[in-house]
């Protein structure tokens, strides 16, 4: 089975290792989730490759930064990021993403069009799609948006959990709604219709509540989230609740699946571990709720802890075992492993 993954980290991860242009460290294997050997082995054809901009030195980490409540817990809200540390970040990374390409023999392309992707699959050549996750690198009078689309970019994440120019990520806590702040600003409105202009897929994942209905009452594309989870099964922020799935359907839409244990099996405090079987129920109840046809996943390799028996892409088979077992039918199947993205992309992107 072909499979096809919403969201990984794998630029970030080497961004941050010794040796930031290592491609070896991805083309010919190294530690983490995910590697092209071990992705080939698993049927991952390919996927979304972010381009995103962790906090600067002078943040503390994350993980000082929870705190436990009485009901749950929180973690302080990334501040916003400087526009040159991000436009830097983000312009080494998508350097990055194409020496991968550069440097695979042929085995790796980044896509630009429809017909490149399906080419790709059909002839088992990695596709990588270029997504920035988190518009901080893009300038708020929209100038440099065309300058990232030439550079290959076709999907974006309005923001990360933080403030940008655009629109307010959700913190990570729980329990929480959505519903955390105000919707999109001037400029995050005029982002959603330029980038229909031009035909850049627009992803939801991280965004508040407000900013998704400001993004559904404009954008004219399919409805995005690339990875997250359901609110209606775990009560955080980052999932979305059954109202915004259906909405997603409504447009035709797709929600990435994330593996992220605490996003699918958590509760007041925060796990280590997670069954795989927590992912198959995710997609068990969005499938129910909206239609296979709009569920696929968006592992998050890379970005963050998924379950152990999963391992890293490796594990990928074992899902599909599951989703069978779940009495998902070839068909069904075929749209969440790659086909529901397939026709996402190819709905929203203009060529
Ligand atoms: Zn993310």
């Amino acid at each position: 089975m072909k499979l096809f993954d919403g969201h990984n980290d794998i630029l970030n991860k080497i961004n941050h290792s010794d040796d930031p242009k290592n491609t070896r460290a991805f083309l010919e294997g190294g530690e983490g989730h995910l590697d092209f050997p071990r992705a080939i082995k698993a049927g991952f054809a390919g996927g979304f490759f972010a381009v995103y901009t962790s906090d600067p030195p002078s943040v503390p980490p994350i993980e000082e930064r929870k705190f436990l409540t009485d009901v749950g817990y929180s973690f302080t809200l990334s501040p916003p990021l400087n526009y040159d540390y991000a436009h830097q970040t983000a312009l080494s990374m998508i350097d990055l993403l194409f020496r991968i390409e550069n440097d695979s023999s042929g085995k790796f392309q980044v896509v630009l069009t429809s017909q490149e992707l399906e080419n790709c699959l059909e002839k088992e050549i990695m596709a990588a799609i270029l997504h920035l996750e988190g518009a901080e690198p893009i300038l708020p009078s929209l100038e440099n948006l065309p300058i990232f689309y030439e550079k290959g970019m076709r999907s974006l994440g309005i923001t990360w959990s933080r403030p940008n120019a655009f629109g307010h990520g959700v913190p990570f806590l729980y329990p929480g709604s959505p519903d955390t702040g105000p919707g999109l600003t001037r400029e995050g409105k005029n982002l959603i219709k330029t980038c229909n202009e031009l035909g850049i897929l627009i992803d939801l994942a991280h965004l508040n509540e407000k900013g998704f209905w400001d993004t559904a009452d404009l954008s004219t594309a399919p409805l995005v989230s690339s990875h997250t989870a359901a609110h209606g099964l775990i009560p955080k922020p980052r999932n979305l609740t059954d109202k915004q799935l259906k909405a997603v359907a409504e447009t035709n839409g797709v929600v990435g699946i994330i593996f992220s244990i605490n996003d699918l099996d958590g509760g007041p405090r925060p796990i280590k571990d997670a069954p795989i079987s927590s992912i198959i129920k995710h997609i068990r109840y969005i499938a129910d709720l909206i239609g296979p046809e709009h569920v696929a996943f968006g592992s998050d390799l890379d970005g963050t802890l998924i379950p152990s028996g999963l391992g890293d892409v490796s594990g990928f088979p074992k899902l599909i075992d599951l989703l069978i077992e779940d009495g998902f039918s070839q068909a069904e199947l075929e749209g969440i492993c790659y086909q529901n993205w397939l026709r996402v992309v190819k709905e929203t992107w203009k060529s």
